[in-house]
C-alpha cells in the first residue's frame, strides 16, 4: 500500500499527505505515466477535489494501478491500496470494517476499476456488495476495453467497435453492458455517469454521493487515445461528442428506481465521434445506424421515466 505522493523517504507520511494532497487539488496529479489525452487522471484528480484528503483509494489491475507509480512511488496523495483484478468491491469492504472499527467512519472508501475490473472480472464481488449496500463509493473508469494489457475487448466495448480480441472483419457483435440498469436492479442509493468533458455535472454528482451513504457508483467515460486510436488532442473533445451523440448519456438513479437526466443531449455529432476513431474504422454503414438506434432508443427510455418522475430541469439548471 503506498502511503502518499511519492512515499519521500524519511518524511513523516501524514504531513506528506496534507501538503501534497493541497498542491495536487489545486494544480495536477503530477508526475504520473499515463498517455497523452488520458481521461483517467483528469477524472481522479477532480473527485479527489472534491473528497478531499480523508480518502483511501482501492485499486486493482488495471491502467489506474500502473500509472500511479512503480513501487514506492505514487502519485497519489492519499493513501492506494493495490489489489488483485477481481478483489476491488471485497477489499474494499474490508478497508471499509476496518476504518470503522478503528473509529474512522468519515473518510470515504473509493474503489477506483476499469470497466474490465468492473463489468467483467469483479462483477460478482461488486454485485455482493450492491446487495449488501457497503458504504463504498465506487467509481469505474470507463475505457471501453483492456488497455492496460493490449486492448483486449471487455463487456463494456460497443457495437462495432475494433479491439485486439476482435478478429480482422468480426467486429463486437454485443453492445455495451447496461451497467446503469445492473446497478438499479440492486436498488442502491445512488447511481450516475459521468465524463471529463462535463466537469460541473462530475463533481456535482461526486459531492451527491459524498453527502450520501452505502453503495455509491459513478460510472464515467475514460477516454484512451492509444486504444481508441485517436489523437490525444481529441480526448476530451471526444467525451464531449459521446454525451451530444447520446452514446454516453449524462443521467442519475436515485434507489434504483428514479432517473434523471442531468445534461439534455443534442443529438449532435454522432459521425464524427466515430470518424475521429480508428477502432470505428471498420464498421459499415448498416453498422453504424444500428449503433446509433441503440443510442437513440436508450436516451428515449431514459427521457421517459426522467419525465415519469417529473424532472423538468437538470442540475445547472437549477435555481
Ligand atoms: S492506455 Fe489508455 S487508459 Fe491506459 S494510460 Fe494510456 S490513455 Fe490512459
Amino acid at each position: 500500500m503506498n502511503q502518499g505522493p511519492h512515499s519521500a523517504a524519511g518524511r513523516p507520511a501524514a504531513a506528506v499527505a496534507m501538503t501534497d494532497y493541497e498542491f495536487c487539488s489545486q494544480y495536477d496529479l503530477y508526475g504520473h505515466m499515463a498517455c497523452p489525452g488520458c481521461g483517467e487522471k483528469i477524472l481522479l484528480r477532480h473527485i479527489l477535489n472534491v473528497l478531499g484528503p480523508e480518502t483511501v483509494i482501492v485499486c486493482p489491475a488495471g491502467c489506474a494501478a500502473v500509472t500511479d507509480g512503480v513501487f514506492p512511488h505514487s502519485i497519489s496523495p492519499v493513501p492506494f491500496l493495490h489489489v488483485p483484478f477481481d478483489a476491488t468491491p471485497a477489499a474494499a469492504a474490508g478497508v471499509r470494517a476496518g476504518l470503522d472499527l478503528s473509529g474512522r467512519k468519515h473518510v470515504t472508501v473509493l474503489a477506483w476499476a476499469g470497466d474490465g475490473a468492473t463489468f467483467d472480472i469483479g462483477m460478482g464481488a461488486l454485485s455482493a456488495i450492491a446487495e449488501r449496500n457497503e458504504n463504498i463509493l465506487y467509481v469505474c473508469y470507463d475505457n471501453e476495453a483492456y488497455m492496460n494489457t493490449g486492448i483486449q475487448r471487455s463487456s463494456a466495448t460497443p457495437y462495432g467497435g475494433w479491439s485486439t480480441t476482435t478478429p480482422k472483419g468480426q467486429l463486437k457483435a454485443e453492445p455495451k453492458k447496461n451497467i446503469g440498469a445492473i446497478m438499479a436492479a440492486h436498488r442502491i442509493p445512488y447511481f450516475a455517469s459521468g465524463s471529463p468533458a462535463f466537469l460541473d455535472d462530475l463533481t456535482a454528482k461526486v459531492a451527491q454521493a459524498k453527502r450520501l451513504s452505502g453503495l455509491r457508483f459513478l460510472h464515467l467515460l475514460s477516454p484512451c487515445p492509444p486504444g481508441w486510436k485517436a489523437d490525444p488532442r481529441d480526448g476530451i473533445t471526444l467525451a464531449r461528442l459521446a454525451v451530444e451523440s447520446r452514446l454516453f448519456p449524462l443521467y442519475e438513479i436515485i434507489e434504483g428506481t428514479h432517473y434523471r437526466l442531468t445534461h439534455e443531449s443534442s443529438g449532435a455529432g454522432f459521425d464524427e465521434y466515430l470518424q475521429l476513431q480508428g477502432r470505428f474504422r471498420y464498421m459499415s454503414a448498416g453498422d453504424r445506424r444500428i449503433l446509433q438506434a441503440d443510442a437513440d432508443r436508450f436516451y428515449a427510455q431514459l427521457t421517459l421515466r426522467h419525465n415519469r418522475n417529473g424532472e423538468t430541469t437538470v442540475i445547472g439548471e437549477e435555481p
